[in-house]
């Protein structure tokens, strides 16, 4: 096994199981600390804006011409079943119960975030795939969201009235979705082309359409302030890297 591999293999596990914390962060503490994933989501949001930005699409158009087709494709799958698919969606906990009065609701709103799930191991795995400074900023740039994502799950399950375990299972099949993205893009070489891109759109959907509107929808200055801080701190992680790879 190559040493990136290995590497991915890891990291797209250690990804996963932070979906599965968020999960039974729901379930087991009542007064949850909303601060902290409000931190989590907003950090996020300015992480996964830069890599993308930054980091993926050059790599990709050099990997594939095809990319801004791909891309576009990725943004608009996620528009599709996390939006069209599922009549209500939104990151971050939730609130709402009259939605999920009808079972389906919920089901298809975790639906759509098992496929998102699954272009997050992807995009771990082709950052792996190009070289290791690339899939551990992806790890990271993942990482960030994968706590109140696993959060955000649990609680449409439990918004639709399911039991905790039920709720915890969300986050579990989301997490299980990560790590099957990893595999798939690591054991399929020729992959890579179309994964990097197609990742890149589902990611800058995450990032601009799920997690922006919810750090917008607090409307404080501070929260939106941190957006800004993600973008940064993803590039004191490049820096970092550079000095250390
Ligand atoms: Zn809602
Ligand atoms: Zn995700």
């Amino acid at each position: 096994m190559s040493k990136n591999l290995f590497a991915s293999l890891v990291l797209g596990a250690a990804a996963a199981s932070a979906n599965i914390i968020g999960g039974y962060v729901v379930s087991y503490q009542k007064q949850l600390d909303r601060f902290l994933l409000r931190l989590f989501i907003a950090t996020g949001a300015g992480f996964l804006l830069a890599a993308t930005f930054v980091a993926v699409l050059p790599k990709s158009l050099a990997l594939n011409p095809q990319t801004p087709l791909i891309l576009l494709g990725g943004y608009l799958f996620m528009q599709f079943f996390q939006h069209t698919v599922a009549p209500h969606f939104h990151f971050g906990e939730e609130t709402h119960h009259e939605p999920y009065e009808q079972a389906h609701v919920g089901y298809a709103a975790v639906l759509g975030m098992t496929l998102h799930a699954f272009f997050d191991g992807a995009l771990i795995a082709a950052g792996f795939a190009i070289s290791a400074k690339l899939g551990i900023v992806l790890f990271v740039a993942v990482l960030l969201h994968k706590i109140p994502e696993g959060f955000t799950a649990a609680s449409i399950m439990r918004a639709a009235g399911k039991s905790r375990r039920t709720s915890r299972f969300s986050a579990e099949l989301i997490a299980a979705a990560t790590f099957m993205g990893v595999i798939s893009v690591s054991l399929v070489a020729a992959a890579v082309r179309y994964a990097l891109p197609f990742s890149a759109g589902v990611t800058l959907y995450v990032a601009a359409s799920d997690l922006i509107p919810e750090v917008n929808r607090e409307g404080r200055a501070w929260v939106s302030g941190v957006v800004f801080l993600g973008a940064l701190f993803y590039f004191v992680t490049d820096l970092l890297l550079n000095s250390l790879i």
